[in-house]
Order: structure tokens, then C-alpha cells, then sequence
């Protein structure tokens, strides 16, 4: 049996088309039944990555394994994988069970076993009852589940799965979000997904590699990704973050101290590597670790630091939160600051032009690479 972490092992797989580098000396493990996903802005290779695991383009340099098994000579079809793609890909001629049946029809059968296969994918999909229900009578949704069902009743080891809920509107995404998870946490296969959408991979995955140019820029979990980024880039792909230039000057109690434009002298956490004195550095803060307020004796000294004057540029209301964008003296770009709308005794106040205060958690401040 194969090291269960690396049950996918991506070993420096390089794709060139022509000219274009798709996929550059990535090196990638996955561990079985995770639910890992692949994230990066449109063209940074992530298509390209999962089509090669599938079998539908080769390697240009390098070696994928999947349960110790080199792959170069698998065809797809022989493969241990399958495929959900975005458009659903389900015939509309054909009933729910038929199309659910057709992942199985190289199989062949005896129709009291497909019978019995289908019924169990229906439930799985809780579209039980619908098995003679055309496909094209069905909500997007429910065709994506077909799609799925479809791609599930081989039994893969590793299910692949290319933006499969870029076409559904957003609640329904957020509902086939936590289907998907719960299906594959149930199963216990190994999911490789594919989405442009930081919020649906922090929501679903136990790991994400975020990708850009054809490389891996970190892989991590979740909450690693946004709590401790390992670049800028990383830092503003996943959730908002303002960004400060500043230098280090020195260290105190195993923080770091640094001169940041705007905020002065203050204390940050280095989250990337360790910076030396006098070391150009960004420093990064996200818009819920800061406070907002409108005199400096009312900033929430408990758990915050700082008190710096500045200016609201722009505000909006979204309910149960604020967003506003703060200038401060000598800063190009304004904060922005999320604020929960808690307090409703502060209601009114924070509108564009009022001088406001803002503060921060003591480890809210990052350090990354300028
Ligand atoms: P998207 O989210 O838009 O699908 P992606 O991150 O999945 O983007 P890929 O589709 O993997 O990116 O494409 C990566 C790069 O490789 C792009 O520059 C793309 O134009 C190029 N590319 C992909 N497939 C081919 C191909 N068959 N021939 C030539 N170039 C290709």
C-alpha cells in the first residue's frame, strides 16, 4: 500500500504548450481522502494541472503517482479518477437513472445491480424518487448532483472536479458547498477541486495550493492560508489585506519591531521567515483586525493597541457589518476596516469626512517580503 499523504504525488510536473509554461516544476502531494483544492486567478494553470491527474494531457516533464502507481502509461479511462466538470455535461434526452447509469455502462451489469448502484447514487444525491424524471425538467442544481452521482457510481478513488459550481447562482453554491463536503467527508474519496473562488476553497477544503503562473505559492489548510500567508501575493489573493511599506528595526519579546508608514513604530509578527534589522519589509493587516472610532479615548484599549488619527475616504453599510476606508497622514492607499455592527449607540456617526481613530490587535500586523 502507498504512504497514505501521498496518495497523489505530483513530482516536479512541468506542461508546456508551445511557448507558454502552464504548469512550472510543480511538486504537489495530497493525502488520501482529502479534500484538497487547487486555487488561482483564471490561467495560473490549475486546469491544466487536474486535466494531467485525469490523463487528458501528459506531462511535459516530471511524474504523477496515484497510490504509489506511476501514471505515464495509464489511459484515462484506466485511470483510479473521475471527472466533474463545470458545464454538466448530463444528456437531456435521457432520464436521471439513465444518465446516472451511463458511468457504469462499461461495466455491464446485470440490471438488478444497476438498478440497485443507481438507486444508492440517487440517495447519495438525495434525489431519490427522481430516477424517471427527464433531465432537462431538472434545476441546475439538481443536474449538477446528477453530474456528480454519474461520476460517483465507478467508485474512483480520487474524484477530480473542475469549478463544478461556477453556473449555480450564489445560495445555491453555498448549499452545494456544504453537500459536497458532507458527500465527501461520508465517502471518504479523495477530492481534487478546481476554483478561481477563495471563499468556497477556505469553506470546503482541508487543504489549498494557491497557484499563480503555473506555480504553487503555498499549500496549506484554511486557516494557515490566512493567518500566517508565506507571500503579498497569497496575503491579497485570499480574503482583503492592506499593505503598509515599512523597514525593521529591531526585535523585542520574540516580536519583531518596525517602522511602517502611517502607524509609526509598532509591534508585528513575522509569519514568513525571519527578517533582519534595517530589512525592507510589507507590513500586512486585515480589515477585521483593526478598530474604528471617533475620539482616541474611546479606542477599545483591551484588546487593541494604538490609537492613529485619520480620516474616513469612504464608507459602506452591509448590515451586520461596516466597511470603511480610513487615510492616514502620509499613506497613498486608505485602510480599509471592517467593522461588526454591534454597537448601534455608534450608528450614524461614521460617515465619509469624520475624523476617526483607528487601533489594532497586538497580533493583527504581519510581516511579509517587500
Ligand atoms: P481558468 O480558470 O481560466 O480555466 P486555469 O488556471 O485553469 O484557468 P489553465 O486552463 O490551466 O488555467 O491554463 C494555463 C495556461 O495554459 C493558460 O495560459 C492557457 O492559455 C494555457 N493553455 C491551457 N491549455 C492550453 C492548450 N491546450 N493549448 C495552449 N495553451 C493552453
Amino acid at each position: 500500500m502507498s504512504d497514505p499523504a501521498r496518495f497523489i504525488d505530483i513530482q516536479k510536473v512541468t506542461k508546456r504548450f508551445g511557448s507558454v509554461t502552464a504548469v512550472d516544476a510543480v511538486d504537489l502531494q495530497i493525502a488520501r481522502g482529502e479534500f484538497f483544492s487547487l486555487l488561482g486567478a483564471s490561467g495560473c494553470g490549475k486546469t491544466t494541472l487536474l486535466r494531467m491527474l485525469a490523463g487528458f494531457e501528459s506531462p511535459t516533464e516530471g511524474e504523477i503517482l496515484i497510490d504509489g502507481q506511476p501514471m505515464a502509461a495509464v489511459a484515462a479511462h484506466r485511470r483510479p479518477t473521475n471527472m466533474v466538470f463545470q458545464s454538466y455535461a448530463i444528456f437531456p434526452h435521457l432520464n436521471v437513472g439513465q444518465n446516472i447509469a451511463y458511468g457504469l455502462r462499461k461495466e455491464r451489469l446485470p440490471k438488478l445491480e444497476l438498478k440497485k448502484r443507481v438507486d444508492e447514487a440517487l440517495e447519495m444525491i438525495k434525489l431519490s424518487g427522481y430516477a424517471s424524471r427527464r433531465a432537462d425538467q431538472l434545476s441546475g442544481g439538481q443536474r449538477q448532483r446528477v453530474a456528480l452521482a454519474r461520476a460517483l457510481i465507478r467508485r474512483p478513488k480520487v474524484l477530480l472536479l473542475d469549478e463544478p459550481l461556477g453556473a449555480l447562482d450564489k445560495k445555491l453554491r453555498e448549499e452545494m458547498q456544504l453537500e459536497l463536503r458532507q458527500l465527501q467527508e461520508s465517502l471518504g474519496i479523495t477530492f481534487v477541486f478546481v476554483t478561481h473562488d477563495q471563499e468556497e476553497a477556505l469553506t470546503m477544503s482541508d487543504r489549498i495550493a494557491v497557484m499563480s503562473a503555473g506555480n504553487v505559492l503555498q499549500v496549506d489548510d484554511p486557516h494557515s492560508l490566512y493567518e500566517r500567508p508565506s507571500c503579498a501575493q497569497v496575503a491579497a489573493f485570499i480574503g482583503s489585506m492592506n499593505f503598509l511599506k515599512g523597514k525593521v528595526r529591531g526585535r523585542e519579546n520574540g516580536h519583531a519591531v518596525v517602522e511602517a508608514e502611517g502607524l509609526g513604530t509598532i509591534r508585528a509578527e513575522a509569519v514568513a521567515g525571519e527578517f533582519g534589522e534595517g530589512a525592507p519589509i510589507l507590513l500586512a493587516i486585515r480589515p477585521e483586525k483593526l478598530a474604528i472610532t471617533d475620539s482616541a479615548e474611546r479606542a477599545p484599549l483591551d484588546n487593541y493597541v494604538g490609537a492613529i488619527e485619520g480620516k474616513i475616504a469612504a464608507a459602506s453599510y452591509l448590515g451586520d457589518r461596516s466597511h470603511y476606508y480610513v487615510t492616514l497622514p502620509g499613506v497613498q492607499r486608505p485602510l480599509a476596516v471592517a467593522a461588526q455592527n454591534v454597537d448601534r449607540e455608534t450608528e450614524g456617526w461614521l460617515q465619509s469626512g469624520a475624523p476617526v481613530w483607528l487601533s489594532w490587535q497586538p497580533k493583527g500586523p504581519i510581516l511579509l517580503p517587500a
